[in-house]
């Protein structure tokens, strides 16, 4: 079987194909599946736009469908930029220098920080079920690091004691929001391939 993973970013695909790997279907793009349409983030929460991404791609391919949608929370700025975060900055650098200015007379015990993503998986039909994934750390004072995306560079991993710019590929696919969120996907996945 197919599942349509709903974005436009080849990264996220190949990470879903690391994430959810030995499940029996063939993952495809939108690019793939020639679909140009692009849904609007109009939701106010994780869940809603996620919802909102996978199934209206359902609808438009007629295949299972995975969408996803995540952020960055920080504690000291009252949890933003939160469900914004793609739209805190037009581009990464700008989102880190920016991040790096509003924290910038916060003292290292404030820094707390986490990622939430949240997976929808919706059929065709339109019924869905999302799943949440959540990765804790904080924001450093400065940007280490040359993997990954976004904020990757200002997050600091408590557990590794390193950025997630500067972790393997591997490890992040382990320990990430995405990550957490994926693995709780795979039964509901597995479940659904069945038909049931
Ligand atoms: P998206 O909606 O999942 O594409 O994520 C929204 C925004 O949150 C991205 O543009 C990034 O700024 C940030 N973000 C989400 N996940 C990550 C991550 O794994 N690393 C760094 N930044 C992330």
């Amino acid at each position: 079987m197919q599942l349509l993973i709903a974005t436009t970013n080849p990264g996220k695909v190949r990470e879903y194909q690391q994430l959810l790997n030995g499940l029996p279907c063939e993952l495809m793009s939108l690019v793939e599946v020639g679909i140009t349409q692009e849904v609007a983030e109009t939701g106010s929460t994780y869940e809603e736009n996620a919802v909102l991404k996978a199934r209206e791609y359902a609808a438009l391919s007629h295949l299972l469908t995975l969408a996803d949608d995540s952020g960055l929370e920080v504690d000291a700025l009252s949890g933003r930029p939160g469900v914004q975060s793609a739209r805190y900055a037009p581009d990464s650098p700008t989102r880190i220098q920016k991040l790096l200015a509003e924290m910038q007379h916060i003292p290292a015990a404030q820094r707390g920080a986490r990622f939430q993503c949240v997976i929808a998986l919706a059929r065709p039909n339109g019924s869905w079920e999302t799943t949440q994934g959540i990765c804790e750390g904080q924001i450093t004072t400065e940007a280490r690091g040359t993997h990954g995306f976004g904020f990757d560079p200002v997050f600091h991993v408590t557990e590794y004691d390193l950025t997630m710019a500067e972790l393997p590929e591997e490890i992040k696919n382990q320990i990430s929001h995405r990550a957490r969120a994926a693995e709780k996907m795979r039964p509901v996945l597995e479940r659904m391939l069945r038909g049931a």
